[in-house]
């Protein structure tokens, strides 16, 4: 699997900040010519990683999100997402549908699963009071397989 091209961005736990990391990665994944719906559904799981860094990492105050994206021979699409922040004591349970530990009027739970069913693969690696680290990845459809 050979690496075509790779990006990493840091930037503040500011909400703000959740439209450029979307931006910014579709104006990465360009280059690799993904359908609306693969560039929506990459976007849709980056923004639910990084809003979870945003809501949840870094408690009462701002904190420091790293974004790594990289493309793969084949289009082959790897995310990383990572926190230095709270982190997280059972990931398993963190990522049930409908668990949260957040305000239940705007919190749904929801947030791993829809990074699950958007993307391949998602895996989720936490210590407490060091951070948290969200590894997607998603095979684009090859661009002359496509209508
Ligand atoms: P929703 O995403 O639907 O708004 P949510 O963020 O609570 O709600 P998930 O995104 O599925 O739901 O996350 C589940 C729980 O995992 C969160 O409530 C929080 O306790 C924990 N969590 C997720 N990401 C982080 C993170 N980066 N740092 C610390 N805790 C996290
Ligand atoms: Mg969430």
């Amino acid at each position: 699997m050979k690496l075509v091209n790779q990006v990493k961005l840091v930037f503040s736990s500011r909400s703000i900040n959740e439209g450029f990391a979307r931006a910014a990665l579709a104006a990465f994944l360009v280059q690799a010519d993904p359908t609306v719906p693969q560039l929506a559904d990459i976007k849709t799981a980056v923004s639910e990683a990084v809003t979870n860094c945003i809501v949840h990492a870094y408690p009462g105050k701002a904190g420091q999100i790293t974004l790594r994206a990289a493309l793969y021979e084949g289009g082959l699409v790897k995310i990383v997402v990572a926190d230095r922040g709270v982190g997280i004591a059972d990931v398993a349970k963190a990522m049930e549908p409908l668990y949260t530990t957040g305000d239940p009027e705007e919190r749904a739970g929801l947030g791993f699963a829809v990074m699950q069913s958007f993307m391949d693969k998602v895996r989720v690696t936490s210590k407490p009071g060091r951070g948290t680290r969200v590894t997607m990845s998603k095979q684009l459809e090859a661009a002359d397989l496509r209508q």
